[in-house]
């Protein structure tokens, strides 16, 4: 249910129903718009009545939400997400670029990568120190020492950094580090995991799990702004399909319709989403003129001496191309791309 107040509600008039939901045991999500308070509630809506709440002064009208994610949807917050961190807007009219290694692998590998990302154009560094791997006896990370090289890493840059979480017992050692925190697609249903980041009240980055539908992939990060937390970017990392040319299949589609029944960024991951580097530039074209509101891409200096995803790592040339073609797509959408 989704409580619209008047335009000239009064503070007063918003905690009243605030406390008035509270009473009845169920939560408010009071959510501040351009124009109006709006105010969201979860929980049993057996427990209150709405005529009742309707009557209340400042209410101008309770709006019964049919879709099971309520706090995500466009229902709820008519207007776009704008996450804004360090002068950085995510989900506006700027495209924003996260690139770096799929993992921290040393400090001369890492700071080698993010000094040439940062040269062409990236603004938000990415890079695993907690590697969710298939195989056991793959490369694990570097763990908290990988926190430290991406905390360096972002003192000589400036660029922000987003690493993964893998587990619930690493989120304040990982927050502690990261501007952004990464959910992987592994994760993306672990429950436990996105009610404890959604407590630390940092952005998020919930990438989709590998077999996730659209309404999964929202529910999940449902869990994260039940916590009060709003700062969530989505990214459609590809899905499995009966095709195993590319390593997934990365579902484009998924982007304008996100877009229009949620008002969270979502961004697109070109990287796992194909598997092989040669169609990372193509498919980050595609991505943005599908309306993605950024990209994250994996890039190494050495991809062929890469402990993880070399295989579709960019060179740091490779990936000036494509912030180059990306730079024209994004004009064609009337967007430009975030700089620092
Ligand atoms: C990653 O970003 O390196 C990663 C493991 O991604 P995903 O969870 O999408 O597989
Ligand atoms: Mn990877």
């Amino acid at each position: 249910m989704l409580v619209v107040m008047n335009v000239h509600a009064t503070s007063g008039q918003i905690e009243a129903v605030c406390e008035h939901i509270s009473g009845a045991g169920l939560t408010p999500h009071p959510i501040p718009g351009s124009e109006r308070t709006a105010i969201g509630i979860t929980g049993n809506k057996e427990m209150i009545d709405s005529q009742q709440l309707e009557l209340m002064d400042g209410v101008l009208k309770v709006i019964q939400v049919t879709k099971p994610y309520k706090l995500v949807s466009r229902e709820f917050k008519p207007e776009d997400t704008v996450i804004r961190l360090n002068g950085l807007s995510i989900g506006g009219q700027e495209l924003v670029i996260m690139a770096g290694p799929c993992a921290v692998e040393s400090r001369e590998q890492l700071l080698d990568v993010a000094h040439r990302v940062k040269e062409a154009g990236a603004v938000i560094l990415r890079g695993g120190a907690f590697k969710p791997r298939t195989s056991p006896y793959s490369f694990q990370g570097l763990g908290e020492k990988g926190l430290e090289i991406l905390a360096q890493a972002r003192d000589e840059t400036g660029l922000l950094i987003v690493t993964e979480v893998t587990e619930t017992d690493s989120v304040s050692l990982v927050a502690r580090y990261a501007d952004i925190l990464q959910v992987g697609a592994r994760n993306m249903q672990n429950f436990a995991l996105l009610t404890r980041i959604g407590k630390t009240g940092k952005p998020v980055l919930l990438k989709r799990g590998i077999s996730a539908t659209i309404e999964e992939f929202l529910m999940a990060a449902e869990y994260i702004l039940a916590e009060d937390n709003y700062s969530v970017i989505l990214c459609e990392r590809g899905v499995r399909t009966f095709n195993n040319y590319t390593r997934f299949t990365l579902d484009i589609s998924t982007i304008p319709e996100v877009k229009r029944i949620s008002h969270l960024p979502i961004i697109a991951d070109p990287s796992h989403g194909t598997g092989r580097y040669r169609m990372v530039v193509p498919m980050a074209r595609a991505a943005v003129a599908a309306g993605a509101d950024g990209l994250i891409v994996e890039v190494h200096c050495h991809p062929k001496e890469a402990l993880s995803d070399g295989a579709q790592s960019l060179t740091p040339k490779n990936f000036c191309q494509l912030m180059s073609e990306v730079e024209q797509i994004s004009r064609a959408m009337g967007r430009e791309i975030a700089r620092t």
